[in-house]
Parts: C-alpha cells; sequence; structure tokens
C-alpha cells in the first residue's frame, strides 16, 4: 500500500488507446515476438490483443483481475530500477472493471488454456479451454456501465488516431517485436519483427521517409545514443514525429527535442521540424520514469549533461552529412 502511494495517481483506463497501451505492453512483457491488435469502431466496440507470450498459469488468471495483487514491486527502491512495462498491478482491475473482458490464455503447449469471462468487474465464467500458448484478450464496450465517461469519448477517428499513435510507439520501442493493427478488418500497421528499426520507420512513415534517414551513432560514459535523423531537406510541420526510446520505452522529454533542434538550428526552416527516432541507452537510475507513469515524461539526474551530448552528436551527424 505504501509503495502504491509512491506512483502518482492517474486514472488508468482514459480511452480505448488506454486500454491498447495496458494490454500491449504485458504482451511485451510476457515475452512476446508477436502481437496483434484488432481493434472496431475505434475501440470503443472492441479491442482485441492477440499474443504469442508465455501465457498466465491457471493458478493466477483470476488473481491478474485484483488489484495489486501482481505488481511486480516488491521494494520501494525498485522504482528507480524499473525495467518491466507493467510495475502497478492495476490495468487488468481497472479496465475490466468498465467493459466486457474475455481471456483466453496458456502457458503451456499442450494446447490446453483458460477462459475467463468478466463484466464490469463480475466474473461471469472460468473454466477450461483449449488453446495454444499465447494470450488472447478482448475488451467490448469499453465504458457501457460508466455513461458519463463514455459521453467524453471523440469521435472514431480520433481515438483510432490515440490507438494508432500507442502502436507506433510500440513498434519503434520494439522493432523485435512483429506487430500488427488492424481496424474493422483493414490493415494500418505491420512491422517484421526482425529487429530493424527503419523497417519499423518505413511501415509508420514511409519508404520514402524511411529514405531520408541518418543513421545516429554515439557514445558517452553515461549514454549511449541510436536510431535516426532525417535529412535537414525531409522536414515536418508537426514535432510529433520527434520520438524518443530510452532503455526501450517510449518517452517525451521537452530538454531532448529541444537539444536535437538546436542541432538543426540554421539547417531547418521556420516552424519545421526533422523526423526523429532516437534510442538512448542509460543505467536506469540516471533516469526517473515516474514523473508520471501514464504521460510518458521523464527526468534525468544529470539533464545538462545528456541535453549536451544529444546535441553534440545530431550536430557532428549532419555537419558530416553536408561535407
Ligand atoms: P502489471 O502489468 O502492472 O503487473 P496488469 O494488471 O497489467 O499489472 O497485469 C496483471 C498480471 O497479469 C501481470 O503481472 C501478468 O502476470 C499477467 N498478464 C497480463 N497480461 C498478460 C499477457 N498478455 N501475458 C502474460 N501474462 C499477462
Ligand atoms: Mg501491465
Amino acid at each position: 500500500e505504501h509503495i502504491a502511494n509512491q506512483i502518482a495517481a492517474g486514472e488508468v483506463v482514459e480511452r480505448p488507446s488506454s486500454v491498447v497501451k495496458e494490454l500491449v505492453e504485458n504482451a511485451i512483457d510476457a515475452g512476446s515476438t508477436r502481437v496483434d491488435v484488432h481493434v472496431e469502431e475505434g475501440g470503443l466496440m472492441s479491442i482485441r490483443v492477440v499474443d504469442n507470450g508465455e501465457g498466465i498459469h491457471p493458478d493466477d488468471v483470476e488473481t491478474a483481475f485484483y488489484r495489486h495483487a501482481t505488481s511486480k514491486i516488491t521494494h520501494g527502491r525498485d522504482l528507480f530500477q524499473i525495467t518491466s512495462l507493467g510495475f502497478r498491478g492495476e490495468a487488468l482491475p481497472s479496465i475490466a472493471a468498465v467493459s466486457k473482458v474475455e481471456l483466453l490464455t496458456s502457458d503451456a503447449e499442450d494446447g490446453q488454456a483458460r477462459r475467463i469471462v468478466i463484466e464490469g468487474g463480475r466474473l461471469q465464467t472460468h473454466e477450461d479451454a483449449a488453446g495454444r500458448r499465447g494470450t488472447d484478450f478482448t475488451v467490448k464496450e469499453l465504458f457501457y456501465n460508466t455513461p458519463a465517461r463514455l459521453k467524453y469519448m471523440k469521435t472514431i477517428q480520433t481515438e483510432l488516431g490515440h490507438i494508432s499513435d500507442v502502436m507506433y510507439r510500440m513498434a519503434m520501442s520494439h522493432p523485435e517485436i512483429a506487430f500488427t493493427l488492424r481496424h474493422n478488418g483493414n490493415t494500418l500497421l505491420q512491422t517484421m519483427g526482425n529487429g530493424d528499426l527503419l523497417q519499423v520507420i518505413a511501415a509508420i512513415y514511409g519508404t520514402s521517409a524511411a529514405k531520408s534517414m541518418l543513421q545516429l551513432e554515439a557514445e558517452s560514459l553515461d549514454y549511449r545514443i541510436g536510431g535516426f535523423v532525417s535529412l535537414p531537406e525531409w522536414t515536418r510541420s508537426n514535432r510529433n514525429a520527434m520520438s524518443t526510446i530510452i532503455n526501450g520505452r517510449f518517452v517525451r522529454n521537452y530538454g531532448l527535442n529541444q537539444a536535437i533542434l538546436k542541432a538543426y538550428h540554421t539547417l531547418l526552416p521556420i516552424n519545421r521540424y526533422p523526423l526523429v527516432v532516437m534510442q538512448l541507452e542509460m543505467h536506469p537510475s540516471l533516469v526517473d520514469v515516474n514523473v508520471h507513469p501514464a504521460k510518458l515524461e521523464v527526468r534525468f539526474s544529470k539533464e545538462q549533461e545528456l541535453y549536451a551530448f544529444v546535441e553534440e552528436s545530431v550536430k557532428e551527424l549532419l555537419q558530416r552529412q553536408v561535407l
């Protein structure tokens, strides 16, 4: 309980994309190499996430839906050493409370699985079923029992936009996982899962964008930088196409974006932004991911050093290109 209090409170389930995020993060934590996401009507009608991960042990299927029963954190100190994506143990209970959930999961190769159905937090069914190793999670009629919340949902296109953003971030953070996103049967995203970040960039932004990218590679005592930045000619009107992944987690940090923009300073027309997918690796003690767990913000313990190193690395890459 004490540990839960250390984490900024906030509702897990704000809209369909929050469900997608939590379910896909669980699939990633389960070691999946394939994650298929099918949504209908912007996720408001249904969200289905199918993975080939380790599955849930039959004894743990019900407990997974109890609040904090499964939190992966055991000591307060661990907050600064988080490596798995899930650490609050409240996603499944929160989702199941406001929707109709069906879960089919197996942790074995023998074709035996468990099926559980929960509606509005109430257990309807828990039975043996046939299924292969992995987890197949369906969330239907999100917010059906909380009409006040449902009223706040925007158009199908808006909700789908948020879902696509979540999937883009997951795919960029995990080029080694094959992702698909389908909406009403149409494929919106498909990555190969062969570890090639440039292929992921092509899948999201198109092949011509991917061809305009320069490879970042730099290392200091504390930091390693990888990923891609676009040629100055290939700019966008929107800074949302500047992405940073730290230790495999998509984050937002204003200072990092500013550092990159400074490197482009003389090369970019006014109000234009480069396409960036930057990967940063550092010791977990140098980054605090818990400024706000739901909002992707992070804080660095040596931020000026990091920003200077990022600016310098990008600047050097661009200069080499111009010469
Ligand atoms: P957290 O991820 O913070 O532990 P969740 O509520 O998201 O909490 O999930 C509860 C637990 O259910 C997880 O810790 C995990 O053991 C199990 N679980 C959920 N989804 C999956 C999945 N797709 N594959 C394997 N296990 C899962
Ligand atoms: Mg989780």
